[in-house]
């Protein structure tokens, strides 16, 4: 029988659900179990050429519409989402591996906040008038034309959302590739758009690995490329599009720092620190994994959270009492151990965790260790799996400095009681996203993304429209024409 995750063919091109099985087979295997649950095509050159032609095809007809009637259809499809929720929840859960703890409260969700969030702004992007006298000049607020998305496989139907009703919104038309780890849930975004009003062609889903996100990048069609990814693969994308001068958004990796002062509120550090580390298993780019503690608390900080981590409820994701599910796949289990391995051996103490669990599925224990120093690699090299570093630090000055002391600068946080320090420290920390007293919210009002090896641009709130649209000025003289000659 058909598992109920398998859909109904692997791409969604022009309006409608395509299959061509000559393309390499993608399993999909369910990370709480190790069985394969599904399978879908990687798009042969045949199918990527169809839904590039579709989505350029698509699109001066979509930008005509007005942006109230573009909205209108983010809308609706943000309440058919809402009221799909359990299902596609469930869905996400058989994609990722995550609780539905989790899933039935982060990830439709979101989509649909996303969906809910521009469709909203759709009717208000205008340009503006700028009298110069009797001329003057106006702006259009134009969009790209047709953008290519590329996700990772840790949220994917938040991001199919998120760079799909930005895109949308501002009348461009996108081809979007999820993760080869996570092919299943950017189809149900496709078909539901299209079950709100959607024209055929405005948003389209391929599968497929790099080979695939290489070809959409690399076409002449294509305006814009926005990816959510690794830092190297970012490199790459960021490379390729540029040949073309494409624009790009670049939503990358990170080893965030969390600062927690001696006079933090404990409980809310830790539960800060058990958010950004614990949370999808650890599987969040903006997670704050190098957690710097005061010296003055460390043992105490260090003790509760032992004591809070060992609460956690491990199990079956599909039972909303598990609070922490398994790695995405066996791959990444396999990276994250070996990283388990590199702390032991580089000296870091380990304070929980630290092993695979035994039980099927490819599920790791929440690892904390303690004593990390900055050289360490697990300092250094973003893990993406539920291990968090702490390290100790005596003054403001010292910590802001080693904080910054990365490639990355995605996220930081900031735990103190004292809001002037909070402020000035976060004033001196390079990085995109931050937070006081709170750690990994990301509510689609507030900008999202990186500085440094972390990207370029901004994903949610009004800063990503000018990621997904341009201005055109226009001069307009009411006299007459004066030329020398
Ligand atoms: P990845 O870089 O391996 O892959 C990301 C996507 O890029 C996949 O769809 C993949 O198929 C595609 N890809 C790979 N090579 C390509 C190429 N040459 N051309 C075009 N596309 C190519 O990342 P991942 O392992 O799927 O995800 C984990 C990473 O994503 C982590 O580094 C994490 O921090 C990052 N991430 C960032 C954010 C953010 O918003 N900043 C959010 C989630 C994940």
């Amino acid at each position: 029988m058909t598992h109920p995750a398998q859909p109904k063919a692997s791409h969604f091109i022009n309006g409608a659900y395509v299959e061509d099985t000559s393309g390499t087979p993608i399993p999909v295997v369910y990370a709480a179990s190790g069985e394969q649950i599904a399978v879908v095509h990687a798009a042969t050159p045949a199918i990527v050429e169809q839904a590039l032609a579709s989505g350029k095809a698509a699109q001066k007809a979509w930008a005509r519409m007005t942006g109230t009637e573009r909205g209108r259809i983010l809308r609706r499809a943000a309440d058919i989402i809402r009221a799909r929720n359990h299902e596609l929840s469930v869905l996400e859960t058989y994609d990722t591996g995550k609780p539905l703890q989790e899933t039935l409260v982060a990830d439709a969700t979101s989509g649909a906040d996303a969906l809910e969030y521009f469709g909203g702004l759709a009717g208000s992007l205008t340009g503006e008038h700028i009298p110069l006298g009797e001329d003057w000049v106006y702006t259009i607020r134009e969009a790209l034309g047709l953008c290519v998305g590329i996700g990772a496989w840790n949220y994917p139907t938040q991001i199919a959302c998120w760079k799909g009703a930005p895109a949308l919104a501002c009348g461009n038309t996108m081809v979007f590739k999820p993760s080869e780890a996570t092919p299943l849930c950017a189809l149900k975004v496709a078909e539901i758009l299209h079950e709100a009003g959607l024209p055929a062609g405005v948003f389209n889903v391929v599968q497929g690995m790099g080979e695939v996100g290489g070809a959409l990048v690399t076409d002449p069609r294509v305006d814009k490329v926005s990816l959510t990814g690794s830092a190297p693969t970012g490199k790459k994308v960021y490379a390729a599009a540029a040949e073309g001068m494409k624009h790009v958004t670049m939503e990358l990796g990170g080893k965030s720092p969390m600062i927690i002062f001696d006079d933090a509120d404990i409980e809310n550090a830790v539960g800060g620190a058990i958010n950004g580390n614990f949370y999808s298993s650890g599987q969040v780019c903006s997670n704050g994994t190098r957690v710097f503690v005061q010296k003055g608390i460390k043992e105490k900080f260090l003790a509760r959270l032992a004591e809070r981590t060992g609460n956690a409820v491990i199990g079956d994701p599909m039972d909303e009492a598990t609070s922490f599910g398994p790695m995405v796949n066996e791959n990444q289990m396999n990276i994250v151990l070996g990283y388990i391995e590199k702390g032991k051996a580089e000296g870091a103490r380990l304070i929980c965790g630290g092993a695979r669990c035994d039980m099927p599925g490819w599920y790791l224990q929440p690892t904390v260790f303690a004593d990390v120093t900055d050289g360490m690699t697990i300092a250094r090299e973003e893990i993406f799996g539920p291990v968090m570093s702490v390290l100790d630090f005596e003054t403001e000055e010292e910590v802001v400095a080693r904080a910054n002391d990365t490639e990355f600068g995605l996220s930081a946080g900031v735990f103190t009681k004292d809001f002037t320090r909070a402020h000035r420290v976060i004033g001196n920390l390079e990085a995109g996203s931050c937070f006081i007293n709170s750690y990994n919210d990301a509510p689609v009002e507030a900008p999202f993304g990186g500085v440094k090896a972390s990207g370029v641009g901004r994903e949610n709130s009004k800063e990503a429209i000018k990621h997904y649209s341009q201005v055109k000025s226009v001069y307009v003289r009411m006299g007459d024409v004066e030329a020398a000659f």
